[in-house]
């Protein structure tokens, strides 16, 4: 009974902060498989509506997609449904190296394990790969679990401003002492889809001695000309030394991630990574979905490429229409609304029109970027995406957004 009701108090007083303060999370329930179309509980207790899906990270299509599951469903039947033990003890199976090949070969790196997730990949790899003579230099926006890894090693920590490769430089000549430097970035940023000039980095990296690592999480599966990631699209395969990555988000949507890269790195996380050593094998349905994942993206680039129509569709479409976006040109395409209200108000008004977009603020963004983030599939056909712009057109309207500078939305609404 040591929880008492002034113990509980507490707690209650700290969520109730958190929900006026606004920053209290509510999940929306879905009734039905992931995908394009799906059926949304929202409010709770509402009956489910059936909505088009703009905010997965289902970018290829595969979260539901018939041969992934039906892979998954074999690789259910002949390797059963758990491993009940990590992978150096007794839950390693033939299929598992197959997919560290097929990662192998598919990223053009050395060697390749697999992890629990990215997140324990990227917890896992900094203690396992560098000690307190190190450096490891981190792009300011890098994804929270790299932050997490990052705080589990004891190497140096520093960190450049976002994509800015004058401060990177001026790091890596502070750093230049160290025993080993390591630069980490992740390749598309999530929340603003914009990438990391990785050509740059590889050869600052070569110049200065320093490793580079990329987390490409949000590119795995679809950017670069075949979708190995951002790597390929700036021409530097091969000169990036640890990549890391989740199966969790293009390549099935399952759950999983791995470590890629130079095979010493690679088996000094076999040997010292605790996410590794300590938690469970991955899931033989899921190794056999993203297997299956894998066939299909070597067969043809269609499904990629039907991403990218889909993104620039999208992105004209809003442009055109006189919304403001975040620059780039990847499947990440977020709607400006710079006030956390507006963008929580626009969201259940597109909702209301049959249009899941979630609106992001404060402080999972940066206070007055407040957005409407919204992000493409190959799932999505030009039907969806014409009623998906007409949703938009007509939110937007109501808020009289469209035509509107960034200046003359924070003038009426705040930031
Ligand atoms: C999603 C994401 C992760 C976490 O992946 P999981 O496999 O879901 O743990 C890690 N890094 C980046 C950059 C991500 O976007």
């Amino acid at each position: 009974m040591a929880f008492t009701n002034e113990v509980r108090g507490t707690y209650q007083k700290e969520l109730e902060e958190l929900r006026s303060a606004g920053m209290f999370k509510v999940e929306r329930c879905i009734h039905s498989a992931q995908g394009t179309d799906i059926l949304v509980e929202f409010p709770p207790g509402a009956p489910p509506r059936k909505v088009i899906n703009m905010c997965a990270n289902n970018y290829l299509g595969f979260s539901s997609h018939p041969d992934v599951v039906k892979a998954a469903h074999a690789g259910l039947d002949s390797r059963g449904y758990g491993l009940s033990s990590v992978r150096f003890i007794c839950g390693t199976q033939d299929i598992h190296k197959q997919l560290e090949r097929r990662m192998t070969g598919f990223l053009g790196t050395e060697d390749t394990i697999l992890f629990p997730s990215c997140m324990d990949a990227n917890s896992g790899v900094f203690e396992a790969v560098l000690g307190e003579a190190d450096a490891i230099i981190s792009d300011r926006l890098v994804h929270a679990s790299i932050i997490d890894g990052i705080r589990l090693c004891k190497a140096r920590r520093d960190i450049f401003s976002h994509t800015d490769m004058e401060d990177l430089e001026a790091k890596l000549q502070l750093h230049s002492d160290k025993r080993r430097k390591v630069v980490i970035t992740d390749g598309v940023f999530s929340m603003d889809g914009d990438t990391a000039p990785l050509d740059e980095m590889a050869a600052l990296c070569e110049t200065y001695g320093a490793l580079l690592f990329v987390d490409d999480s949000h590119s795995t599966g679809f950017i670069g000309k075949t979708g190995r990631g951002t790597h390929e699209q700036y021409g530097v395969m091969g000169r990036v030394d640890i990549i890391t990555t989740t199966f969790g988000k293009a390549l099935g949507g399952a759950s999983g991630g791995c470590v890629s890269g130079r095979k010493e790195l690679v088996e000094m996380c076999r040997q010292k990574a605790r996410p590794y050593l300590f938690s469970n094998t991955i899931a033989p349905v899921v190794v056999a979905g993203v297997l299956r994942v894998l066939d299909i993206l070597s067969q043809s680039t269609e499904r990629r490429d039907k991403l990218e129509s889909n993104s620039a569709y999208w992105r004209k479409g809003l442009t055109e229409a006189g919304f403001v976006l975040k620059e780039g040109d990847t499947p990440i395409v977020p709607v400006m609304l710079f006030n956390a209200k507006l963008a929580q108000d626009f969201s259940r008004d597109l909702f209301d029109e049959g249009i899941y977009a979630i609106g992001f603020f404060f402080p999972v963004v940066p206070k007055g970027q407040a957005r409407i983030r919204t992000q493409l599939s190959a799932g999505h056909e030009m039907h969806h995406l014409e009623k998906a712009l007409a949703a938009f057109i007509k939110v937007g309207k109501k808020y009289e957004i469209p035509g509107k500078t960034r200046e003359e939305i924070i003038a009426r609404y705040g930031a």
